[in-house]
């Protein structure tokens, strides 16, 4: 059998997860990761059903149901008035939920998890600069206190996010375009009776979405006509008061940001021994919330390629471009998914035939059809 050894750039979400995998499949592996801790801003809050079945798959799914909350449908709005219910109770066993769980705590949960497995493979306070393909080895040099380092691998996955450095060193043009939208989201104390329900509205003045986070906190999430530097709660309670009738105004406040959308791809995911993954590949809008979940179906789809490589290394470059257009393949449904969940979040979807169409989906078997679009199902090897 051959032996590899394997350097993930990026220890966030997808490259912590793709490290459990790897050292849970013996292979030699480390994860450079530049932070000296995890992140603490709230970005994802949800893990999908695809995904827990594959945490199920690894072993790892416990603490993360210990911390999460289930979300086991979401009702929509129509100008204050409810339209209809979607609910994830029919998606297939066990995981009929979205699980609400914040990403700096999913982080700690998969850190945690490696750590457990093998406590040297996480390197943090390692800053990766350049990075080359030598003579069938890939040579690293990193900075970690303020000294240089170099590392040498058979492979490199890039799993360092929207800046990556790997994706840059091997000149792959990252396309795609940045969107109009613009949002203002915040975690408040939940002071709504929806309990574990997530609630969307579309009003005339644009989206607003409120998810049910652990520890009594509530996501709100408003569409703003620009992008706010610096996001603010009076704004955003306001808007919020006038779209839902919820009034936040004496709720603590916990986190606060703003965020505009982008859609971009990486050209290809592989690249001689280069490989990526999450967001370093591909960038989806955070509406509908399937970024780091589409990132960890890369992680799964590149150790079974990496397993085929191991029997078979005459096969690494098909095997590489497999990965690559089956990755792509599925990034792009993603992204329309977002796109569509994004466009009718929009204040021109206030017009009449998209909200009769949509109370028409919501009270018929279609909106089955729309909780398996909202988690994840059908996407290329993963079951409807
Ligand atoms: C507002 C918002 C809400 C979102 N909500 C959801 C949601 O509900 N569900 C969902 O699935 N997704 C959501 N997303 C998307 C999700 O946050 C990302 O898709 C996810 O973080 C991607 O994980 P990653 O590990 O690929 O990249 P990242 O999280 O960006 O991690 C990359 C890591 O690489 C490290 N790194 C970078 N460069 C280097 C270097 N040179 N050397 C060493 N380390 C390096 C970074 O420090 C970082 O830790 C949301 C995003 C936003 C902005």
């Amino acid at each position: 059998m051959n032996k590899m050894d394997i350097t993930i750039v990026g220890g966030g979400p997808v490259g912590l997860y793709l490290a459990i995998r790897f050292v849970q499949n013996g292979f030699s592996c480390r994860v450079l990761e530049k932070r000296t801790e995890i992140d603490q801003h709230s970005k994802s809050l949800g893990i999908h059903p695809v995904s827990l079945d594959l945490f199920d798959q690894s072993g790892i799914t416990q603490p993360f149901l210990r911390y999460g909350l289930k979300i086991e449908s979401g009702l929509a709005f129509l100008d204050y008035k409810l339209a209809g219910e979607v609910s994830f109770r029919s998606c297939p066993p066990p995981h009929a939920y979205i699980l609400a769980i914040p990403q700096w705590k999913t982080e700690e949960i998969l850190e945690n998890k490696l750590r457990d497995l093998d406590r040297t493979v996480l390197i943090r306070g390692a800053e990766v600069q350049d990075i080359q393909e030598i003579n069938n080895r890939v040579e690293i040099s990193y900075t970690q206190e303020d000294e240089k380092h170099h590392l040498s691998s058979d492979y490199v996955i890039g799993c360092d996010g929207k800046h990556s450095v790997v994706r840059n060193s091997c000149n792959i043009p990252f396309e795609g375009n940045s969107y109009p939208d613009t949002y203002m989201m915040g975690d408040f104390e939940d002071n709504t009776e929806f309990g574990n329900q997530a609630a969307v509205y579309l009003h005339k003045k644009g989206l607003v979405e409120s998810f049910p986070l652990p520890s009594g906190q509530r996501r709100w999430v408003v569409k703003t006509d620009h992008y706010f530097e610096t996001p603010n709660v009076k704004k955003l309670t306001e808007e919020v008061f006038i779209r839902t009738g919820y009034h936040l105004g004496s709720c603590e406040n916990n986190m606060l940001s703003s965020f505009g959308v982008q859609h971009l791809m990486a050209k290809t995911f592989a690249y001689g021994r280069m490989v990526l993954a999450g967001d370093a590949a591909h960038i989806v809008s955070p509406i509908g919330g399937q970024g780091m979940n589409l990132g960890w179906l890369d992680a799964e789809a590149c150790l079974e390629t990496f397993l085929r490589i191991r029997y078979s290394p005459e096969r690494q470059k098909s095997e590489l471009q497999k990965y690559s257009n089956q990755q792509r393949r599925i990034a792009q449904q993603v992204a329309k998914r977002a796109n569509m969940n994004m466009v009718l979040g929009r204040k021109e979807s206030a017009n009449i035939w998209i909200r009769n169409g949509l109370k028409v989906v919501l009270n018929s078997p279609l909106k089955h059809l729309l909780a398996r679009l909202f988690t994840m199902r059908g996407l290329g090897r993963w079951p409807v």
